[in-house]
């Protein structure tokens, strides 16, 4: 009777511990350390995340920081090709994906994702002097774009679908080394996302991007599917962010308005 109602205690004991440290930070150890959150992420693609020396930085790492922190959690962040990072999250070798990462029907059958933090726009980047002067100029072309990113998954989509003809796309393991080619006449045009572009822009001579913009989208945060309490953490924490001007405040550190 008495080891009953103990085991029943101990239960609800357990239980509720459980919940305290999910709170605290899911899958909590124990032993007093912190659980680690590890980020998925491309750490080349500015604002978002880049190299500063050896840190890496950006707009996603401090959204970062502030569910970890939220959490009670430490994070890392892990520096991978784009292409890699759903399947690090769906493996569990990162708890989260967080990489200027557009929400598509395809992405959302490996994983879930949370409420969007930013909307973009794939845009075209093309050399100053280009006859190219709007998405409906990109036949007969070679297109780079950055593998696996959605600006290599719609202008390929628009190229078989006959959408465009006589083009052809470069892949390439960076936006960066898309744009590089750009410079050295190899390709045509860039589509990427827009800021990443303003950066690439500024930083190479006799480039211009397009106004007339491809496609619209917005990101968000990707988890593994199923993991709802992780999930519904980081919304609750965006929600705060947003409703208190903490994720405005980091758009505008890294972001200026033109
Ligand atoms: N937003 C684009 C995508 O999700 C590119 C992201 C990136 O290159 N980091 O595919």
């Amino acid at each position: 009777m008495i080891m009953k109602y103990f085991k029943k205690v101990l239960c609800v004991m357990l239980a509720a511990l459980m919940l305290a440290s999910f709170a605290a930070c899911s899958g909590n150890s124990g032993d007093g350390a912190k659980k680690t959150l590890v980020m998925a992420t491309n750490a080349y693609f500015p604002p978002y995340e880049y190299y500063e020396g050896q840190d890496i930085v950006g707009i996603d790492v401090e959204i970062m920081a502030a569910i970890a922190e939220k959490m009670g959690c430490d994070f890392e962040v892990a520096d991978m090709e784009f292409d890699s990072i759903i399947n690090a999250v769906d493996s569990g070798k990162a708890d989260v994906g967080l990489a200027g990462m557009t929400v598509t029907e395809d992405r959302l059958k490996n994983v879930d994702f949370s409420d969007s933090y930013a909307t973009s726009k794939q845009v075209i980047i093309v050399p100053e002097d280009s006859k190219i002067a709007s998405p409906d100029d990109l036949n007969n072309v070679k297109i780079g774009v950055q593998l696996g990113t959605t600006g290599d998954i719609y202008i390929s989509g628009d190229i078989e679908d006959g959408v465009y003809t006589g083009s052809s796309v470069e892949q390439y393991n960076s936006g960066m080394e898309a744009v590089l080619s750009l410079t050295q006449g190899k390709i045509d045009a860039v589509v990427i996302d827009e800021q990443p572009a303003k950066v690439f822009v500024e930083k190479n001579e006799g480039l211009k991007i397009l106004d007339a913009e491809y496609v619209e989208e917005e990101y968000a945060i990707a988890v593994k599917k199923g993991n709802t309490e992780l999930l519904d953490q980081i919304n609750e924490v965006l929600a705060e962010m947003k409703e208190n001007g903490e994720l405005q405040q980091i758009i505008d550190k890294y972001i200026t308005a033109d």
